[in-house]
C-alpha cells in the first residue's frame, strides 16, 4: 500500500479496529479491508475476518488463510474479499497460504455443487479439493512490512539489549530471512516473530524448499550423461562411471546403477557437482520409460467411436459418451487419440483411472506418449510429488493429467476433455465425507466448462448405461477384441456336483486342477481369484459355536496364519488366537473358511514346484509393494497369482491363458440391492484377464449358484442380458436408477442413544411428502463400528430435489440438536449399505 505519508508513524500503537477504520477510508480499489473465509467446520457458513495491512493487496478469493478459530488456527479458503462494514469486531487472518489462487472460480463454484448435492459443508469440500497440507508445512520466509520498518527504526533506539522481538527486527531490516534460520540464529525468534506478526510488523511468505537433488537416495534419481568427453582429470571411480555410460547412452536410475558400476552414488553425485552429468529425480511412482508405443492405428470401431468424440471436442459444447468396449477391445487407444484430440483444440485433458489401476506402467504409456506434459496425480504419492504436478498443472506446463477419484479436482487449464476409465468403479465414490462420487463431479465439472466426457467400461454401471437410454449420453460401442482376438471361453463348475461325486469339500475342483497343471507345463500363466469376504477364515468353538468377534465392531475377526493372530479388517484390532473358547472355555477351537493363505498352502500341496505369489491387503500393504508383485508377475517370475478383487482390475498381462474363480457366490450373500450387479462386474472384469495375447484364453468359475443371473450372463459374458433383467428388477423396486437415494446413518457410542436419536430424527422427517419413502431406522447391517453402533434409515425418492431438501432438514436438525459431528452421516447416492 503507497499513502506513507499519511497514514501515522505511530500506526501500530492504534487498535486493530481503530486502525482498520482509518486505513478504511483510504483504500485503494485493489485492496479490501476483509475476507469471507470457508474454514473446515462442520457449519454452513463462511467466517469474516479482517485483513491486516501486509495481506490486503495479496488476499484473493480461492487463496488458502490461515486464521484465528476459537482457541485454534484453522487453514480456510479466501471465497470473498469486500468492505462491507462488520456488524461485530473482527478477528484478524494470520497469514496468507497461497500467492496464486489454489482454487479458481470454477473450482469453487464445484465445491459449492458438491457440499448442496451431498450434502456437506463446503469447508470439509474445499479441504478435500486441495491436495496438500505438505505446502503449509514448507518453509516460511519473513520480511518487514512497511509499518514493521517504521517501527524497527523507532524500537531498535530504545530497544534493551537482549530483547528477542528487537533482534529479530535487527535481523530482517532490509532482508527476508527463513524462520529457520532465524531460530537457529537468534533466541526465543519463534516467540518474537509471532508477536511481529500480530502486530502486523512482519510478514510470512510460504515458500516450498525443494530439497536439493543431489541429496536424494540413489533409487530416486536418474543419471545421464549428455556432454562431450570430459578433459579433466578424474578420481578412478568417477572415470568407471563415465566410461560405463558412454558405452550405455540414455539415462540410468542411479540405484540400478550401483548394482553395475562400483561407487556409483559418491561419483555420480561429485560429477553432477562438477556438472559434468545430469543427476535429476526421478519421475515419481514411474516405471523407467519402456519402449515408446506408437500410436496404433485405429480399428473400424474404434474410428466410429473416436470419430464422434472429437466432433464433440471440436465443437466445444458439453456432451457425455458411454464408451461401452468388451475386455480387450481397445479402449485405451481411443482415450490416448481423445486427448490428442483435446491438445490440438488447445484444449487440457483429464482422465481419471480407478485406484488400483493407476500404475507405472499405464503411467509410463501416458508418458512415453505425451512427455512433460503430462502431471500424473496419485494417493501414494508425498505431499511435495503431489504439491509439484499440482503446481505444473496449475501452471498450464502440464495440459494432460491422470489421477486417482481426487484428480477430479486437478487445476486443468482450459479443461476441455474428461475421462473415466472404469466408470463402474467403486472406488470413484469416496467413503468418508463428503462422500462425493467422482465420476459425477466430473460430469458436473465438464458441464460447466463446456468439455467432453468420456465414461468407459467393459461393464457400466446401470446408472450409467441407463443415462444412455434416457438420451442423455450417449452410447459407443466397441463389441470385439482388437485384432479378432476371440473372447475368453467361460465354464461354470457346479461344486455341488463336485461334492456330489467327490465327497470332498475341495477348494479346488478336479477340472481347476487339471488345467492349472497344464498351465504349469506348457509355462503359461494363470490368476486364481477369491473374494475377500468370502475368503477369510474365522475362529470358532466346535461346543458352543462361538465365532470371536471383535471388541470394536460387530464383526467376525478374520485368523491370518502368518502370525497367528486374528484381526479386525474395520479397525485394526488384533488378538492371539485363544487356547480355549471365551465364552464356554471349551479347548475345541477351530478354524473355518478358506483364507488366501491356505488357497496357496493348498496350490504348493498340489504343485510343489509351481512358483505362486499372493496379492491381497496382507500382502500388498503398499503401493509400491503391489506394483512389485505385479511387476514380478507380468515379466513371468511366477506361473501363478492368487489374490481378491485387487487382480480383477485392468491388468494386461498377455501370457495369462487360464482364469480361475475360487467361488463366485460369496458377493452374492450380501444384503445390498447391488450384490448381483457387482457380481456381474467382478466376473466378467476377471473372466477379461485371460487370453490378451495370442493363446486364446479359458475362464473356469466354480460355484454352487450356477442358475442365478449374475453369474450365468457373466459366464455368457452377455452384458445386455444381464442389464435388461437387473433393470427391470431395479424399477420393480424402486432402486437407483429408479429413485435417489440416500443414506441416513446415525451414530454413537451408546447404543440407547443411537436408537434414540435416529427414531427423533426419523419422527422429525416424518410424514415424508408423497412419492419418497424413508426405510428403517433400522440397525446397521454393520450394528457396531470401532466403538459406535450404528442406525440407518435408507430414503427413496422420486425426486432428488425433493431428497435434497429432506437431507438439508436433517442435517439442521442435528445441528440444532448439538450432535456432535460424527453422529450424523449422510450418504447420497450410497454405493455400500453395509
Ligand atoms: P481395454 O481397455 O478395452 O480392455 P486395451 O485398451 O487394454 O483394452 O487394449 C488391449 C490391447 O490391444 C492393448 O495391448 C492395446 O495396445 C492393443 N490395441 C489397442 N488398439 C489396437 C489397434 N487398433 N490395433 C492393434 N492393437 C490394438
Ligand atoms: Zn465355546
Ligand atoms: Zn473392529
Amino acid at each position: 500500500m503507497g499513502g506513507n505519508g499519511i497514514r501515522p508513524r505511530t500506526a501500530p500503537i492504534l487498535s486493530n479496529p481503530l486502525r482498520a477504520r482509518y486505513a478504511g477510508s483510504f483504500v485503494p480499489e485493489d485492496s479490501s479491508l476483509y475476507c469471507d473465509v470457508s474454514l473446515p467446520v462442520p457449519l454452513d457458513r463462511a467466517f469474516t475476518y479482517a485483513l491486516p495491512e501486509t495481506l490486503r493487496h495479496r488476499v484473493k478469493p480461492g487463496c488458502r488463510v490461515i486464521v484465528p478459530f476459537g482457541p485454534r488456527k484453522l487453514t480456510g479458503v479466501v471465497l470473498r474479499c469486500h468492505n462491507d462494514p462488520p456488524e461485530a469486531q473482527l478477528r484478524e487472518a494470520l497469514r496468507l497460504v497461497d500467492a496464486e489462487p489454489a482454487l479458481d472460480e470454477s473450482l469453487i463454484a464445484l465445491g459449492r455443487w458438491i457440499a448442496a448435492y451431498y450434502c456437506a459443508p463446503l469447508g470439509e469440500v474445499l479441504r478435500t479439493m486441495l491436495p496438500l497440507a505438505g505446502e503449509i508445512r514448507a518453509g516460511k520466509i519473513y520480511s518487514l512490512t512497511d509499518s514493521g520498518r517504521d517501527a524497527a527504526r523507532q524500537l531498535l533506539l530504545d530497544a534493551l539489549p537482549g530483547d528477542p522481538v528487537a533482534a529479530v527486527l535487527r535481523a530482517l531490516d532490509g532482508r527476508s530471512l527463513s524462520a529457520a534460520y532465524l531460530a537457529k540464529k537468534l533466541p526465543l525468534a519463534d516467540k518474537a516473530l509471532r508477536t511481529l506478526e500480530r502486530r502486523g510488523f512482519v510478514f510470512a511468505e510460504t515458500v516450498r524448499t525443494e530439497r536439493d537433488p543431489l541429496r536424494a537416495p540413489s533409487e530416486k534419481l536418474r543419471v545421464e550423461f549428455t556432454g562431450p568427453p570430459v578433459a579433466v582429470k578424474l578420481p578412478k571411480a568417477e572415470r568407471e562411471l563415465l566410461a560405463f555410460l558412454e558405452l550405455h547412452p540414455g539415462s540410468h536410475n542411479l540405484k540400478d546403477l550401483e548394482a553395475v558400476v562400483r561407487m556409483a552414488s559418491g561419483a555420480a553425485r561429485s560429477l553432477a557437482r562438477k556438472k559434468l552429468l545430469k543427476l535429476t529425480p526421478e519421475k515419481a511412482g514411474v516405471a523407467p520409460a519402456g519402449p515408446v508405443r506408437a500410436p496404433h492405428t485405429l480399428n473400424p470401431a474404434q474410428q466410429e467411436a473416436f470419430g464422434q468424440i472429437r466432433d464433440s471436442i471440436q465443437a466445444g459444447t458439453f456432451r457425455t459418451f458411454l464408451l461401452h468396449g468388451v475386455t480387450g477391445s481397445g479402449k485405451t487407444e481411443v482415450y490416448l487419440h481423445a486427448i490428442d484430440a483435446a491438445l490440438a483444440a488447445g484444449r487440457g485433458a483429464l482422465l481419471l483411472v480407478p485406484e488400483i489401476a493407476l500404475t507405472p506402467a499405464v503411467a509410463g504409456q501416458f508418458f512415453s506418449r505425451f512427455g512433460d506434459r503430462v502431471a500424473i496425480l496419485h494417493s501414494a504419492f508425498t505431499d511435495t510429488e503431489r504439491a509439484g504436478q499440482w503446481r505444473a498443472i496449475r501452471s498450464g506446463a502440464a495440459s494432460v493429467v491422470v489421477g486417482t477419484r481426487s484428480g477430479v479436482f486437478a487445476p486443468v487449464r482450459n479443461i476441455g476433455l474428461i475421462v473415466v476409465d472404469e466408470e463402474h468403479d467403486q472406488s470413484y465414490k469416496q467413503e468418508e465425507a463428503p462422500r462425493y462420487n467422482g465420476r459425477d463431479v466430473a460430469i458436473v465439472r465438464a458441464k460447466a466448462a463446456g468439455a467432453t466426457v468420456v465414461l468407459g467400461s467393459a461393464t457400466p454401471s446401470l446408472e450409467s448405461r441407463y443415462n444412455c437410454e434416457r438420451g442423455k449420453y450417449t452410447l459407443l460401442s466397441l463389441p470385439d477384441r482388437v485384432e479378432a482376438r476371440p473372447m475368453p471361453q467361460v465354464e461354470l463348475i457346479d461344486m455341488r456336483i463336485e461334492f456330489l461325486e467327490t465327497r470332498k469339500q475341495a477348494t479346488f475342483s478336479r477340472r481347476l486342477l487339471e488345467e492349472l497343471g497344464k498351465r504349469l507345463e506348457n509355462g503359461e500363466q494363470t490368476m486364481l481369484l477369491l473374494n475377500r469376504r468370502g475368503f477369510s477364515s474365522f475362529v470358532a468353538c466346535r461346543s458352543c459355536g462361538e465365532r470371536v468377534q471383535c471388541v470394536n465392531c460387530s464383526v467376525t475377526l478374520t485368523f491370518h496364519r502368518r502370525d497367528r493372530r486374528m484381526l479386525c479388517h474395520l479397525c485394526n484390532y488384533a488378538e492371539k488366537v485363544p487356547e480355549v473358547c471365551p465364552k464356554c472355555q471349551s479347548e475345541h477351537i477351530y478354524f473355518l473358511g478358506t483364507g488366501s493363505e491356505k488357497v496357496e498352502d493348498e496350490l504348493h500341496t498340489h504343485f510343489p514346484r509351481a512358483r505362486v505369489a499372493r496379492l491381497d491387503r496382507d500382502t500388498a500393504s503398499g503401493k509400491r509393494q503391489y506394483e512389485h508383485i505385479l511387476q514380478g508377475f507380468r515379466e513371468g517370475s511366477f506361473d501363478i497369482l492368487v489374490g481378491t478383487q485387487m487382480i480383477a482390475k485392468g491388468h494386461d498381462i498377455p501370457n495369462v491363458t487360464l482364469v480361475g474363480v475360487i467361488s463366485a457366490d460369496t458377493g452374492l450373500g450380501i444384503p445390498d440391492f447391488r450384490a448381483a450387479e457387482r457380481t456381474f462386474q467382478l466376473l466378467t472384469q476377471v473372466a477379461g484377464r485371460a487370453g490378451r495375447g495370442d493363446v486364446p484364453g479359458l475362464v473356469l468359475v466354480q460355484t454352487i449358484n450356477p442358475d442365478h443371473y449374475a453369474v450365468r450372463m457373466a459366464s455368457l459374458q452377455d452384458y445386455q442380458a444381464f442389464y435388461e433383467k437387473e433393470l427391470h428388477f431395479r424399477r420393480i423396486m424402486r432402486y437407483p436408477p429408479f429413485a435417489a437415494m440416500a443414506n441416513v446413518m446415525v451414530r454413537h457410542e451408546k447404543q440407547q442413544e443411537a436408537l434414540r436419536r435416529s427414531t427423533e430424527l426419523s419422527a422429525f422427517l416424518s410424514p415424508v411428502p408423497e412419492n419418497m419413502r424413508i426405510l428403517g431406522p433400522a440397525e446397521a447391517p454393520v450394528s457396531r463400528v470401532k466403538n459406535e453402533y450404528r442406525y440407518q434409515m435408507l430414503i427413496k425418492a422420486a425426486s432428488r430435489k425433493a431428497l435434497g431438501e429432506l437431507l438439508y432438514r436433517a442435517r439442521q436438525y442435528a445441528l440444532d440438536h448439538k450432535w456432535n459431528a460424527t453422529s450424523l452421516v449422510i450418504d447420497v447416492d450410497p454405493l455400500t449399505l453395509v
